[in-house]
């Protein structure tokens, strides 16, 4: 190993050298290349080295990068907001709120939860509900909120809240029903921790439509949001989606609540608002939530030296205008359909996978010992490890997901390769991967 002071992921292991990206694929140092098969981190949504987005960022970087919001507005960033309400296209406005990261837009929207009941003169709704089986951010408000057990672990006295309701994993139904018999119980759960909690202290409900880095691509049952909704209504609760994974495109729908008809108070969004080319984060907030506080104390208790930052509002700005000039977020539920079917013909000859889930191009692999008796391989295999390592070996990028005790109970990758992959390089990400998962069985 080659000393290094750069603090990575796994301080014991060698990474390759990043050199540059062109569509799908990303090339090391030594010219190996690699099909972006996660988008990173399911962010590099269109592609690597997009030719409207460079020209955006030099256009704005030859204006102005940086205004501080305190002394400033600026175009891109009102644009921006704009052009997020148009998406979201609710029935009522959707202000923005900027970030840098996924982490801080759902911890703005715990924040702006917490104060718009105080700006109705509530002081004691302070508490957030949320799932096991969530990732919610890294820093200590997203934290609690979030049902990571690896990733709180050290962390438990510091933080303020805890997951108190199930996920809706119906591969592994943690109430051990089955869809439709269960008549979401998974969603009532939340009613009955409203009821021993007491409605008078939960300021909101935070959830991922699809369960992302926690789950690997899990789809609720149907009906399940539009429940969790009129449970939220009727328990006077605001409900936060975050969408930092699935939002803008990635399930094949502008929102992933879009598939279920739900419109949340807040949503939370990062990852594919800039595709990567930049750090930004927005917490976006309704009408009905912005009132209050505008008629009351008028300002938002939060903040960032880079929020609404000029040069990645116009980054922002140039990937969504291209998402929708390319038609990409139907190109992601087109696609996304020829994988899913794809990774069901793998499955006939690759035993281990157990389930294939989620929607569009968040797609979910869960492998097992035993697809009839759903045996997770031991944890101390380490196989999600294994298969995300020998997949790079063989030039495909896949995503971790498995979460080790909460989360599931064994091992699972997701696949969420740009939206911009065509038939024949989907043949090929499937093509590394059965030899992959073959190499491994
Ligand atoms: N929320 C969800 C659903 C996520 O998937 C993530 C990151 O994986 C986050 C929040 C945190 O985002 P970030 O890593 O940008 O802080």
């Amino acid at each position: 190993m080659q000393r290094s002071l750069l603090i990575k992921p796994m301080l014991n292991e060698d990474y390759p050298t990043i050199s540059y990206g062109k569509g799908i694929y990303l090339y090391d140092d030594t010219g190996k290349k690699y099909l972006d098969g996660s988008s990173g981190a399911v962010t590099a949504s269109i592609g690597h080295q997009v030719p409207e987005i460079i020209e955006a960022m030099v256009n704005q970087a030859s204006k102005v990068s940086f205004a501080y919001r305190s002394q400033f507005t600026s175009k891109p960033a009102e644009q921006l907001a704009e052009k997020l309400n148009e998406l979201v296209n609710g029935e009522e406005d959707y202000f923005s709120f900027f970030v840098n990261s996924g982490s801080e837009a759902t911890e703005t929207a715990m924040k702006i939860a917490i104060q718009y009941w105080q700006e109705k003169g509530d002081y004691r709704k302070q508490k957030i509900l949320s799932r096991w089986m969530s990732y919610h951010g890294i820093t200590i408000g997203a934290l609690s909120m979030s049902g990571h057990v690896k990733r709180r672990e050290r962390f438990v006295p510091l933080l303020a809240e805890y997951p108190s309701i199930s996920a809706p994993y119906c591969y592994r139904c943690p109430l051990s029903q089955t869809t439709p018999s269960c008549q979401l119980a998974c969603a009532f759960e939340l009613e009955t921790a409203i009821n021993r909690i007491g409605a008078e202290h939960i300021a909101a409900f935070i959830a991922e439509p699809i369960v992302g880095a926690s789950g690997a691509a899990l789809v609720p049952p149907e009906g399940y949001y539009e429940k969790i909704a009129d449970i939220c209504e009727r328990y006077n609760i605001l409900f936060i989606a975050d969408e930092v994974m699935t939002g803008l495109g990635r399930t094949g729908k502008r929102f992933g609540l879009d598939h279920w008809n739900v419109k949340p108070d807040i949503i939370a969004l990062g990852k594919g608002m800039s595709a990567g080319y930049t750090p930004i984060a927005a917490t976006l907030v309704s009408e009905k939530v912005m009132e209050p506080i505008i008629n009351g104390s008028a300002s938002i208790m939060s903040g960032h030296t880079y929020s609404a930052n000029p040069q990645s509002a116009a980054i922002s700005l140039a990937v969504l205008e291209y998402i929708e000039k390319q038609r990409l977020t139907e190109k992601a539920e087109e696609i996304g359909s020829y994988l899913f079917h794809k990774l069901q013909e793998v499955a006939k000859d690759v035993a281990i996978i157990g389930d294939i889930r989620g929607k569009g191009l968040l797609l979910g692999l869960e492998f097992v010992q035993d697809r009839k008796t759903k045996q997770p391989f031991e944890a101390k295999l380490a196989l999600t490890d294994l298969i995300v390592k020998k997949a790079r070996e063989n030039g495909l990028l896949l995503y971790p997901a498995a979460a080790g005790k909460d989360g599931v109970q064994g091992d699972a990758v997701i696949i969420a390769p740009p939206f911009i992959i065509t038939k024949e390089e989907t043949d090929q990400l499937i093509r590394i991967l059965k030899e992959t998962l073959i190499e491994i069985e």
